[in-house]
């Protein structure tokens, strides 16, 4: 069964011991591709190295909300970045008002700044977005989506919020990137969400090191618990978990245009 983890950050320093093996083992455990996700100046340069390095690793290049601070200075390199093959998206981008690393003026700075490099380029977006999904839907709706000429907008990764919200984000064209925030006995709203959402719409990601799944919680996460999201959609949609693997693994490269 081939699965794809599409949001990871193999470069972060959790993974500075054994990056290799955990990617080895990702490989021979089935996941036939991974997109490695920058979140500033220096993570997107790394992840364009990892994409060179391994036929299997695709890079995103962008800078997160918590470091629009500084996005000024971090701009050109951006730019000359996602020029670069492989690079598959911006991202990760968006708006994180939860914990607020970056003043509100800079985050909403950057992140136009980014939409705009996005709909130039032609390359869809990661989204990040915490507590701030009605600014982000209005950034979007203003700045972004009347400019796409027909093309993909998207995911929004790590989805956490309720069925309006999808509904809001499925109708604008976006795909729902999943992530094992679904196996958290307190996300029962989110669980009933995933139930609505169609199977063509959703792509699973782990977003490791982060969010390891409920019965690892406080370890390290990696590449291969990407299975414990494909398993929990299929028990929720009461569906074999090949096709949710199958159905995944075609949006996945659909959306970023995978080779
Ligand atoms: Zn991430």
């Amino acid at each position: 069964m081939e699965l794809i983890d599409s949001h990871v950050h193999l470069n972060f320093p959790d993974f500075r011991e054994d990056m290799e093996a955990v990617i080895e083992r990702s490989l021979a455990g089935g996941l036939t591709a991974m997109v490695n996700v920058g979140t500033d100046a220096s993570t997107s340069q790394e992840s364009v190295n990892l994409a060179h390095r391994y036929r299997e690793i695709y890079a995103t290049v962008g800078v997160h909300p918590h470091s629009a601070d500084g996005y000024t200075e971090a701009a050109d390199t951006i730019k000359y970045l996602a020029h670069q093959p492989k690079v598959v998206a911006i991202g990760e981008i968006g708006l994180d008002y939860f914990r607020n690393l970056s003043a509100h003026d800079k985050q909403l700075d950057a992140f136009r700044a980014q939409l705009e490099l996005a709909v130039v380029l032609e390359k869809p977006i990661v989204l990040h977005c915490r507590d701030a999904y009605t600014e982000i839907l209005g950034v979007l709706e203003r700045d972004y989506l009347p400019r796409l000429d027909g093309r993909l907008p998207g995911v929004i990764h790590s989805f956490a919020a309720g069925s309006a919200h999808a509904q809001r984000f499925l109708k604008l064209g976006f795909y729902i990137g999943l992530n094992n925030l679904i196996t958290y006995p307190k996300n029962d709203s989110l669980r009933e969400a995933v139930k609505l959402i169609p199977l063509e719409r959703i792509i699973i990601e782990t977003d490791c090191p982060y969010l390891p799944p409920q019965h690892l919680r406080g370890t390290r996460s990696e590449p291969l618990h990407v299975i414990e999201v494909a398993k929990m959609i299929a028990e929720l949609k009461q569906l074999p978990l090949k096709q949710v693997a199958e159905a995944t693994v075609a949006n996945t490269r659909h959306i970023f245009k995978l080779s």
